[in-house]
């Protein structure tokens, strides 16, 4: 009974003692919840008050790298090229039409100099160009059309290597362009307003359709290309025939190009205003241009872009 009697309130103890451990416990669970979700207690998630200072790039670098590129690690990113932007260029003030600037040069310059132009682009045809002009080291100039609006940015290109600018018509199309005085004036409005959105003004420099001396004008209006010629002067533009030609306004082969432009340049001027093409169709001059340059400068020549001091070539006025 003793044994019984004492092991009787250690049993009721014991059985005390459990709900009160297990009231202990929740107590301190539910503290703990609260404290961590307060964010005050052991467990809570906390932020670094700083972060961790991150590792030079340097240390992280394996030796098998930092072996294979040095510089490169080393050197600063090379910095983004800046745009180009044509409004700063200087020949802006010295090539944009002036009707007060009126004095032309119509003498030969004193050394042997070839002025390369190109017709009717801008065209697909325009960027094989510039590259071979690029890899010869040539300036040389761009009488644009609107034929290939899709490539109007290539003027700007043209423009920004250093080549100038001038303007042939908006559309080429001799009916439209020589059906009237107004008509052509309103082609080479239009064709004005391309070339200074891409270049920032309109320049001084054209070239008729056909040339001054053309006779398919007279198809249309009778006597135009004697009244343009002085008008276009009077308005303080200057307007450029050629002195001679690859022959590429037909079609020919590259090999007959480049032996029409030696037999159309065989009096050996001091200046020559060469025509050339850059249309759409013309994969032969592309072909032919650097023959073309290499024959000229066999020749003692140089080759420069127009400008206001170029020998003007023209032709008689043809109607
Ligand atoms: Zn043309």
């Amino acid at each position: 009974m003793a044994s019984h009697a004492t092991r009787r309130p250690e049993g009721r103890k014991r059985s005390m003692a459990v709900p009160l451990l297990a009231g202990v416990l929740v107590l301190l669970l539910v503290g703990q919840l609260v404290a961590t979700l307060l964010g005050v207690g052991p467990f809570a998630h906390k932020e670094p008050a700083q972060p961790e200072p991150e590792q030079p790039a340097v240390q992280e670098t394996r030796v098998e790298d930092a072996a294979v590129a040095p510089s490169e690690q080393a050197e600063p990113a090379p910095a983004p090229e800046p745009v180009y932007d044509p409004t700063t260029d200087p020949r802006n003030a010295e090539f944009a039409v002036d009707p007060n600037r009126t004095e032309w040069n119509f003498d030969a310059p004193e050394t042997k100099t070839v002025y390369l132009t190109f017709d009717d682009g801008p065209s697909a045809n325009t960027q094989p160009v510039l590259d071979i002009l690029d890899r010869y080291g040539i300036k040389a100039t761009f009488f644009v059309t609107n034929i290939n609006p899709e490539y109007q940015d290539m003027i700007r290109e043209c423009y920004r290597r250093g080549h100038t600018i001038g303007m042939h018509t908006y559309s080429h199309d001799y009916a439209q362009v020589y059906a009237s005085l107004d008509a052509y004036w309103q082609d080479l409005g239009m064709i004005s307003d391309i070339v200074r959105e891409q270049i920032g003004y309109v320049p001084c420099f054209i070239r008729f359709p056909g040339g001054s001396s053309n006779t398919i004008s007279a198809n249309y209006t009778t006597g135009i290309m004697s009244e343009l010629s002085q008008e276009v002067v009077a308005a303080g533009y200057q307007y450029y025939d050629w002195d001679a030609s690859c022959g590429d306004g037909a079609e020919h082969t590259a090999e007959e190009l480049v032996e029409a432009t030696k037999a159309d340049t065989a009096y050996g001027y001091q200046s020559i205003v060469f025509l050339a093409h850059d249309g759409a169709e013309k994969q032969a001059t592309v072909e032919a241009l650097p023959s073309i340059i290499e024959y000229f400068q066999s020749e003692g020549y140089t080759f420069a872009p127009l400008d206001r001091s170029t020998c003007v070539p023209h032709h008689g006025i043809g109607n």
